[in-house]
């Protein structure tokens, strides 16, 4: 009879989708897209770009 030690640990289930909440940051009279997973857009004159940076950046993580 064999004794198969092939007990192998589970890998931890990752989790299904890294959070990526995106904010935009003002500084001065620019706009900066930040993400809390470090990611940072480029200094933008609009917030309206730096949210849509913001946007791509989520949509293209996900
Ligand atoms: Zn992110």
């Amino acid at each position: 009879m064999y004794d198969q030690h092939t007990a192998e640990v589970p890998p931890a289930v990752p989790p299904a989708r890294p959070a990526h909440e995106a904010t935009t940051v003002e500084r001065g009279s620019f706009c900066t897209a930040r993400c809390s997973c470090g990611w940072s857009g480029p200094a933008r004159r609009s917030r309206d770009r730096a949210r849509k940076d913001a946007e791509d950046h989520r949509t293209a993580t996900a």
